[in-house]
């Protein structure tokens, strides 16, 4: 292959949802039919395969996921995400606001949650947590897990956060498609106005934010 076919074929990895990140996938175990768990919870919950996973991890991923499950159960997560006066799907090359939706639109996509994904504790590069659609699996940093294990509420709320952010990123933009619905390349960190796209405008960034935050407040609740 050219050089510029190479740099054509990288391209056009780079602008998918879920970019191959070497390494997080490279021992990835596809699941079987005995590999997917169900997060113990009343709540409208995912199975999750635990395959790659060891005890303690699996055994976190699972309290983690019943408990977004619960948070996004309580009517409050609902309120806050209609009291959002902006909601952007994606964002466009150059920061740019991407495809705006309503928050009616994203509650029927991710409420309840109901894709199943399979997770792995590895590190991706650059990142804390990555989505892959290809392996319907998401992977996120190990500091993570540990982080939740610790039983420290503001390390917690990050696995919280960072997991809720990644299982919006499940949806597919068409069914059988590999790229995410709700993405964040070429978003820009800190909050700020339109035009550019901030993350508290994105699907992934604020539905993780407003899920950790209530994740908090809830804790709070259960102690008192
Ligand atoms: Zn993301």
């Amino acid at each position: 292959m050219t050089i510029a076919g190479r740099l054509a074929l990288v391209m056009s990895v780079s602008t998918l949802a879920t970019p191959a990140v070497a390494g997080v996938w490279d021992n990835y175990i596809r699941p079987s039919e005995s590999s997917w768990r169900h997060p113990s919870t009343t709540a409208p919950c995912p199975r999750i395969g635990t395959q790659n996973l060891s005890p303690l991890n699996e055994a976190t991923i699972l309290e983690v996921a019943a408990q977004i499950c619960e948070t996004m159960h309580d009517p409050r997560f609902a309120e806050r995400v209609r009291a959002e006066p902006v909601w952007l799907a994606n964002c466009r090359t150059g920061f740019r606001p991407g495809r705006r939706v309503t928050a009616d639109e994203v509650l029927s996509q991710i409420n309840p949650p109901q894709i199943e994904f399979s997770a792995v504790a590895s590190d991706p590069n650059g990142a804390v947590a990555v989505t892959n659609l290809g392996y319907q699996g998401i992977a996120i940093s190990t500091g993570r897990f540990t982080g939740w294990q610790s039983g420290v509420p503001v390390k917690q709320q990050a696995m919280v956060t960072t997991l809720a952010h990644e299982m919006t990123h499940l949806v597919p933009q068409s069914p059988g498609s590999r790229t995410s619905l709700f993405r964040d390349r070429n978003h820009v960190e800190r909050p700020g106005p339109l035009p550019l796209c901030y993350n508290h405008l994105l699907v992934s960034y604020d539905i993780g934010r407003i899920v950790g935050d209530l994740w908090r407040i809830r804790q709070t609740e259960l102690r008192q």
